[in-house]
């Protein structure tokens, strides 16, 4: 506990950044809170987390979960007044949140990279969350600030999220053994409500094989629905747990979707199981969205104290819902004079996994595959990226270096060249971003082919938002 003048010193001076940074000395959303922290030592910020009426919601997990925050924080903004942060997924900007807004409960992205530039424990301990929300876990950011990150550290960051946690709900992926796994541990210490897709007409066209994260055995599975979420069980007993909020029905056409939801799930403030059913209409927002619409009605049923208004405030947001909430960079599929493209950041491979499935739906002939590859150190990276690749069969490749290093690209192109004798490669360099962006643009709109996917790695916002800009222009 800080003491009470100490913590009002530091409101007032973390206050008065955020004056500072209105008039223009930079750093906007998380300086504020980084004041905060300085004047009144990190532990104010637990003082200032308990001032809430209902506590806090932390979301993470590798795919999705600007979207997931985006989506719950649309979702209860209808029931109650929050303070929010995403994005910029600092405890700092935490820290802004808390201090610069007004709300009863906090809905926050907490990204996590690993161990050395995250503090997972210590955000958990701060913020003493009533809620946990996980999206999904894979392999991404192999090296972190030229440091190897290894899998089983990064995994384990993302559990130190909820590992203390006493009270309150885990929300997580059950049809993901590695979320579902952190609500199995945690269930005998607080509620879970998992979510997953219950019908089989999703199917993942080349899933890999993938490890049981409990006993390091290959697990086993009846479905793969998108990557390693799918139905699965393994010898050691560890099998899915059964969704309290599930995907029960759907139908795909090519202008919109309808979902059929059921939930029978713990209700945070009014501590008893709630059930629904309803359909929803969305636009065809590519398979990945269905988890990340399942994650914030999941974690939106599970928090609020105003059940009576779930069906119809669901249906309010998603039945309106346009692409526009997909944050900026995100892969998108555009039509351009008479063809497709689908363009966008694609770091790790179950995100180009993603785009992949996204992308298959519009195509429907021979299709080009531009590739932009990952950095040095980081060859999982390009060997999941590459099974994508592989598995999707292009007619013809373009590889371009995503990140900084061209040798290392060109290193990547070789091993392509192998499988597509007549792949091409572009080495354009990350300091001359603009020629790079051009040449991006140019080699996707004219490009000999109808269906043009350029994804992989790259910036979301200096590289992929830029082509995207480009190509409207055009
Ligand atoms: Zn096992």
């Amino acid at each position: 506990m800080v003491g009470k003048l100490r913590l009002n010193l530091a409101k007032f001076s973390g206050k008065l950044a955020s004056q500072a940074s209105k008039v223009g000395f930079g750093g906007g959303k998380s300086i504020p809170g980084f004041v905060f922290s300085k004047v009144g030592t990190q532990e104010a910020i637990k003082d200032m987390a308990h001032e809430l009426k209902y506590g806090s919601i932390v979301l993470t997990g590798t795919n999705g979960k600007t979207t997931t925050t985006t989506l719950l924080i649309n979702l209860m903004s209808k029931d109650l007044q929050i303070r929010k942060s995403y994005e910029n997924n600092t405890i700092n900007s935490i820290a802004t949140a808390l201090l610069n807004q007004k709300g009863d409960l906090g809905i926050f992205e907490y990204g996590i990279r690993n161990m050395e530039y995250g503090i997972p424990d210590t955000v958990q301990r701060l913020l003493d969350p009533i809620g946990v929300v996980y999206t999904t876990i894979s392999q991404e950011h192999t090296q972190v600030n030229g440091i190897k990150n290894p899998f089983d550290s990064y995994y384990e960051a993302k559990i130190l999220l909820s590992k203390e946690m006493e009270r309150g709900v885990i929300v997580t992926n059950c049809d993901d053994p590695r979320t579902a796994l952190i609500g199995i541990n945690k269930q005998d210490d607080v509620k879970i409500n998992y979510y997953g897709i219950a019908i089989d007409d999703i199917k993942d066209f080349d899933a890999k094989a993938i490890k049981c994260p409990k006993c390091g055995e290959i697990l086993d599975y009846s479905i793969n629905f998108l990557n390693h979420r799918g139905i699965y069980s393994c010898k050691c007993g560890f099998k899915r747990p059964e969704p309290n909020v599930k995907l029960v029905g759907a139908e795909f056409n090519s202008d919109k979707w309808k979902l059929t939801i059921e939930g029978d799930l713990f209700n945070y403030p009014k501590s008893e199981n709630i059930q629904f059913k309803f359909d929803i209409t969305v636009p065809p927002f590519g398979f990945h969205n269905i988890y990340n619409t399942l994650a914030s009605i999941t974690a939106y049923a599970t928090f609020t104290p105003k059940v009576e208004n779930i069906e119809k405030n669901v249906k309010d947001l998603f039945n309106n819902l346009d692409m526009s909430f997909i944050p900026p960079g995100r892969f998108e599929v555009v039509s351009v004079g008479n063809k497709f493209i689908g363009l966008g950041q694609g770091d790790n491979g179950d995100a180009l996994k993603i785009n992949a499935m996204f992308m298959k739906q519009y195509i429907d002939g021979e299709f080009e595959f531009i590739y932009t590859t990952p950095d040095e150190n980081e060859e999982e990276i390009f060997n999941d990226h590459y099974d994508v690749v592989k598995g999707m069969k292009p007619d013809h490749v373009i590889v371009v270096p995503g990140r900084t290093s061209i040798s290392k690209a060109e290193e990547y192109y070789n091993i392509i060249k192998k499988d597509f004798p007549d792949a091409e490669f572009y080495p354009l360099s990350s300091e001359e971003m603009g020629k790079r962006i051009d040449k991006l643009t140019d080699l996707a709109v004219n490009s000999d082919y109808d269906y043009v996917i350029m994804t992989g790695c790259g910036e979301e916002q200096a590289m992929w938002e830029e082509i995207k800009k480009n190509m409207i222009n055009r």
